[in-house]
């Protein structure tokens, strides 16, 4: 069994970036620039929204984070990313999510000029994707397709059981997957027998978030595992969807968590926001 060390590889990733914000800004003068929108106070989401700035700052990057009152009202927050699709010294916005309940997400995410929607969440760049088009990816499933990528792990022709149907994981997933000519099944909290579906997987995405969700007896030999999920332990340790310590004796390879898919996250996030700069440089020449 081998460790898909995301961890290495996003340092890897980060490193480039650094370098390419140095010569973006000896040829253009341009600065890399994200705005990130984080309302409320969810702990989750603050710590989040810090470490995404944190790498912004080692790569770099200019980065803003316009916090807002979770009672805030959806005119405030539209106004806000108006002011940043005008903005030129902003490349990228990203909202947090989740945003509270009396907001309409679509709409905040629709309002994202598509060239600055490095998450990938606008309807325009889903299109894109479906249709293998290029546009942004969101950054969690593009950071799983890099690391399968980087050890040479070809899912051509591959079953891959993709478990979690969301729109930020398990649908994007399955779009890049089948972009890449594997044979992709989506599992979701309706799915029955979800064991009869894993059997038969060359490789298991799961993103769902519950603990241990996949056991040694779900998972054939040999089988790649890709763990996406984040739960907080009863210890107050970070673990994935997967039962890594009895799974891993039966797979070839599984990404661990922490040390996995989440540092791969961020990483994409600074890469999409050098496409995304490296996009309005050409344009403004
Ligand atoms: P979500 O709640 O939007 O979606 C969860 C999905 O899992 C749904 O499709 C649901 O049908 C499915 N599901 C729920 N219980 C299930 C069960 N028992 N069996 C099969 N399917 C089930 O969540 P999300 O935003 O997609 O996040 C999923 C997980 O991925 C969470 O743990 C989250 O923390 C994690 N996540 C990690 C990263 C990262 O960077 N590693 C990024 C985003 C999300």
């Amino acid at each position: 069994m081998q460790i898909l060390d995301g961890k290495a590889l996003a340092q890897k990733i980060e490193k480039n970036v650094a370098q390419e914000v140095v010569t973006l800004k000896e040829q253009t003068g341009r600065t890399p620039g994200l705005a990130v929108i984080l309302v409320g106070n969810d702990p989750a989401s603050a710590a989040y929204v810090n470490m995404k700035k944190k790498a912004c700052d080692r790569v770099g990057f200019y980065s803003v984070t316009h916090e807002m009152p979770e009672d805030i009202s959806q005119k405030a927050i539209e106004k806000t990313i108006e002011m940043m699709n005008q903005n030129p010294n902003i490349d990228a916005i990203l909202v947090q999510l989740p945003l509270p309940s009396q907001i309409d997400t679509t709409k905040i995410l629709e309002l994202i000029d598509p060239s600055k929607d490095v998450d990938g969440f606008h309807p325009y760049n889903v299109g894109r994707l479906t249709t293998k088009l290029d546009g942004f990816v969101p950054c969690t499933p593009l950071g799983v397709i890099e690391m399968l990528a980087e050890y040479n792990i070809d899912v051509k022709g591959k079953n891959c059981c993709i478990v979690g149907a969301s729109n930020i994981v398990g649908k994007p997933m399955a779009s890049l997957l089948l972009n890449a000519d594997a044979t992709v099944e989506i599992c979701h909290i309706f799915t029955d027998d979800l064991k009869k579906h894993t059997l038969q997987a060359d490789i298991i995405l799961v993103g769902v978030g519950v603990i241990n969700l996949i056991k040694e007896d779900m998972v054939k030999d040999g089988a790649i595992i890709i763990d996406i999920g984040i739960n907080r332990a009863d210890n107050g340790k970070l673990v994935g969807d997967v039962d890594f310590k009895n799974v891993s004796k039966k797979c070839s390879y599984i990404t661990p968590v922490p040390g996995g898919v989440g540092p791969m996250t961020i990483a994409m996030l600074l890469s999409n926001t050098l496409k995304a700069a490296k996009i309005h440089a050409q344009e403004a020449n």
